[in-house]
């Protein structure tokens, strides 16, 4: 971890204490209001919950300190991609997606955006940068793509992309801003499912957005006001409670599945292992050069979808879940979600499991799979 990574992670914990009057809570207070007191002159203050919340405004605040810029929470992670979508784009526009990245994301383009008028194009992760983007208005990366793990050069989609004066949105679900900073490298909006590694306790649904362009973040604020999905201010609690472990979770689950990976990479019954921190892998070199971490995902195929199964039911420290980046490893056969991938395929997500214990659980699950 870089050094200004390691102070923004050491200042997240103290972040209330500026402010702090003599007898205050040092952790966050949970407010549950829908209203509150509003005498006099209607500006500047809490007024009413679908305009804001003390809580949110907790979590936006260390969720902007951890991106270096302003940040916008969501009930969800596709709530926060909507208002994306929503808030910049009109009818006429042209918007382009990643063919292998988060489905819903197509879904919400084929069935809201489309009837709207907004037309949109996909293309692989790995070749984002391949035909330009001349005609397109927003540019969508996910990087690296959930579930195969392929990566594009956010510096130079995000270079190409303003030539042509379109603007760049990444989600970066899969690393969180310890793990790589897409707007550092030049994107104009980071999205994020705080459901995963953020809050990292498969608890709450969460998301944000953040942006250092203040007109961008005006759009989406006025979007989240006026058509109400707002985050509760319990679920706004928890996520600022588990911001308050983030950096040593993420830790421990990218260096385990650094390990986890490299011996996964050795065994019989695995084929078609990804993971952009094995040096073999094709997304190495780039990996190496713009992500601060790994990540803690690792996909790879065994022979079936009924050794896939036994794999994931009968492996007693991995949780068969959909879903990624909590506390407890998990994994999933990714066929059955939809994803264009064989039927053994197997998306894993490493936990904060000691990891020479779960190494030897997988281990023995795999060598029980026979040939
Ligand atoms: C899970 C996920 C989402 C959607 O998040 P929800 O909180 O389930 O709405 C979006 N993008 C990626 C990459 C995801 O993994």
């Amino acid at each position: 971890m870089s050094e200004t990574a390691k102070s923004r992670a050491a200042a997240l914990a103290h972040l209330r204490s500026r402010d702090f009057a003599k007898g205050d809570p040092i952790p966050l207070p949970l407010t549950m209001a829908s209203i509150f007191h509003s005498p006099g002159d209607a500006t500047g203050f809490d007024q009413y919950g679908r305009f804001g919340n003390p809580t949110w405004h907790a979590v936006e605040h260390v969720l902007g300190h951890l991106e270096d810029a302003q940040c916008v929470a969501f009930p969800s992670g596709m709530a926060a991609i909507s208002a994306v979508f929503f808030a910049l784009v009109k009818s006429g526009d042209r918007i382009l997606l990643p063919s292998d990245g988060y489905h819903t994301t197509r879904a919400l383009a084929e069935r809201f955006l489309k009837p709207l008028g907004v037309a949109y194009d996909v293309r692989p992760t790995s070749s984002m940068l391949d035909g330009g983007f001349a005609g397109f208005r927003l540019v969508f990366a996910e990087t690296p793509s959930n579930p195969r793990l392929d990566i594009c050069d956010i510096a130079a989609v995000a270079n190409a992309a303003h030539e042509q004066g379109a603007i760049l949105i990444v989600d970066n679900t899969t690393m969180t801003p310890f793990g790589q900073r897409p707007l550092d490298l030049g994107a104009d909006v980071v999205v994020s499912a705080d459901t995963k590694a953020i809050n990292g306790h498969s608890d709450v649904l969460f998301g944000h957005v953040a942006s250092r362009n203040p007109d961008i973040v005006a759009k989406v604020r006025d979007w989240r006001e006026t058509a109400g999905g707002i985050p509760g201010p319990f679920e706004a609690w928890l996520v600022h409670r588990g911001l308050e472990t983030l950096e040593v979770r993420l830790d421990r689950m990218c260096s385990s599945a650094e390990t986890i990976a490299r011996r996964l990479k050795g065994h019989r019954a695995v084929s078609g292992l990804r993971f952009p921190g094995l040096e073999g892998d094709v997304s190495h070199n780039l990996a190496r050069a713009q992500m601060e971490r790994f990540g803690f995902l690792i996909s790879f195929e065994l022979a079936s979808e009924d050794k896939a199964e036994d794999f994931i039911n009968n492996c007693p420290l991995i949780e068969s879940a959909t879903s990624f980046g909590g506390v407890h490893s998990s994994a999933e056969r990714r066929s059955k979600r939809g994803d264009a991938v064989p039927p053994g395929f197997v998306r894993l997500s490493i936990g904060c499991e000691p990891v020479e214990e779960l190494w030897q659980a997988i281990e023995a699950s795999l060598d029980r799979l026979g040939d």
